[in-house]
């Protein structure tokens, strides 16, 4: 190291937030040589809102812009290069189901961009493939195609995408969907895992003090704006911490420390919940599957997850399933936090009523049974995965933002998906090189995965601890197909 990079590697950066966001920032900058703080008020890290879909093309909303697909696209296969073992390598149905006003057509001519997009991204980085041949991205089903595979046995393990399309074809109500149906390579992110791959990779890390339990109650500007003094209470004390460089990381709390910094910035913050169920512990061969619909109606789209065991996580996009009432909220002038009504926040701190856990649940299984017959028969299968979500600015259907900065010494990074947090990092980490904070030339990012130095068995136990520490069955650490790239 030269005499000029040791100089930069002592900048202090102070992180307020150990969700993804924060917590790919402080992998990307302690690389860099950043003495880095991360502040987590929770007992562990990514323990916020939930996270089950990559989004590696943004197939999920028909209404956003081909451009935030592709920004998705690319921001996913980062992000997949980047946590390699916590991606689920099983692809997604995409179905528009009779009663939608839409048509599969309206969203093939965009998957042919994004396929194009993807065949680029393989051109410049051959180890960007990370979502299997670029020729394969999409595939279209017709229903005679489907009503074949429907008489085949279904494999134990699917690999092609016709094994995949096979417990589908048998269990599904095929006159309540319109042809074709599309099998994308969209795959899985699982929380746990993630959550287990940042926490060891930052214990392991010289460069990164990680405090959690750590609440942040104040930060304020000093020494001629050169410094921030970050007051939190850690162990029971009230303690001050310098540094040269402040990063607000807080997911839906946001706000609450621009309002500490006397900044007003927009933002919307959105509560959602998903459901977990259990349907029977053989049905370890089904892909995603996403029924479009249109959002906050009846019929809003329904999302089925499947995690090992005959686990299913259950979205959908209803007011008495996963959106409620008064749930989308926008912050005002008086203050850059928006007000989440107080049931809301009671139930972010976990104080939900078993009652509407269990009704809730139930309308969840009945939407997807609507489509998948048997599915009637699954059952409650652990606590709902819930959260608030941030939206900068004033536009609710965003999907792909990252980072601001308002001074030379304050960036806030406000994802609204977590593939979005590798680019957040990124951004900072240019603007702080800029800045002669941190050296030129620094670790190249995508070079290798933040697990590359730990062992499966310590991810897996790990997440396991999180898991159980969470109230969630353990087999949603697990993962469908693990093994792919
Ligand atoms: C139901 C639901 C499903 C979702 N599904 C997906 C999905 O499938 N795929 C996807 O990509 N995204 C999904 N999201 C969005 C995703 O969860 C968020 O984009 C992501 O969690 C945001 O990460 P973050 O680090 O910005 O915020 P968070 O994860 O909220 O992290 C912020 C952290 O800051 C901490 N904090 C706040 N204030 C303080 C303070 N004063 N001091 C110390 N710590 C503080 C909090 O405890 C928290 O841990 C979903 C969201 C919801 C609600």
């Amino acid at each position: 190291m030269n005499n000029q990079s040791c100089a930069h590697a002592n900048t202090r950066v102070g992180i307020i937030g150990g969700g993804i966001g924060g917590a790919t920032i402080a992998l990307r900058l302690s690389q860099q040589g950043a003495n880095v703080f991360l502040f987590e008020k929770e007992t562990s890290l990514v323990n916020g809102p939930p996270m089950c879909h990559l989004h590696a093309g943004g197939n999920l909303y028909r209404e956003i812009s081909d451009q935030q697909c592709i920004e998705l696209l690319k921001q996913s296969i980062s992000t997949a290069r980047l946590y390699k073992d916590a991606i689920d390598y099983r692809p997604t149905i995409v179905a528009v189901p009779l009663k939608d006003n839409g048509h599969p057509n309206d969203v093939i001519a965009r998957l042919k961009t994004l396929q194009q997009e993807y065949a680029n991204l393989i051109d410049k980085d051959a180890l960007n493939q990370v979502l299997g041949p670029a020729a394969h991205y999409f595939t279209l089903y017709e229903r005679e195609q489907i009503e074949k595979l429907a008489s085949l046995p279904t494999p134990k393990k699917p690999e092609t995408s016709e094994q995949w399309m096979i417990a589908f074809a048998k269990n599904a109500n095929l006159n309540q969907l319109k042809f074709p149906l599309i099998l994308v390579q969209e795959y899985g992110i699982n929380v746990f895992r993630l959550a287990a791959i940042t926490s060891l990779a930052l214990e392991n890390s010289q460069n990164c003090q990680l405090f959690t339990n750590t609440q942040v109650s104040s930060v304020a500007l000093n020494n001629g704006n050169n410094t921030w003094s970050i007051e939190a209470n850690y162990q029971g004390e009230n303690q001050t911490f310098e540094v040269d460089y402040l990063i607000n990381a807080c997911g839906f709390r946001t706000g609450t420390i621009d309002d500490m910094v006397g900044l007003r910035p927009k933002r919307m913050v959105e509560f959602k919940a998903a459901y977990i169920s259990h349907w029977s512990s053989h049905q370890n061969n089904w892909p995603e599957i996403i029924f479009y619909g249109e959002r906050g109606t009846k019929n809003g789209m329904t999302q089925l997850t499947p995690y090992p065991n005959g686990y299913f996580q259950i979205h959908a996009m209803t007011p008495d399933v996963t959106l409620f009432e008064d749930g989308l909220v926008a912050s005002k002038c008086e203050s850059a936090q928006p007000q989440l009504p107080h049931q809301f926040l009671a139930k972010v701190n976990n104080q939900w009523d078993p009652q509407m856990v269990s009704n809730r649940t139930l309308k969840a299984i009945d939407k997807v049974a609507g489509f998948i017959p048997s599915f009637n028969n699954a059952t409650l299968g652990g606590p709902p995965m819930f959260g608030a979500q941030q939206i900068p600015g004033i536009d609710a259907t965003l999907r792909v933002a990252d980072v601001t900065f308002q001074s030379n010494r304050y960036a806030r990074c406000e994802i609204v998906k977590a593939s979005s947090a590798l680019p957040a990092a990124n951004t900072i980490v240019d603007q702080l090189v800029a800045q002669g904070l941190l050296p030129q030339g620094g670790k190249p990012v995508n070079t290798t995965s933040v697990s590359d130095s730990l062992t499966e068995t310590e991810i897996s136990q790990r997440a396991e601890v999180l898991a159980i520490e969470r109230c969630f069955p353990k087999e949603l650490t697990g993962r469908l197909n693990p093994n792919v790239i």
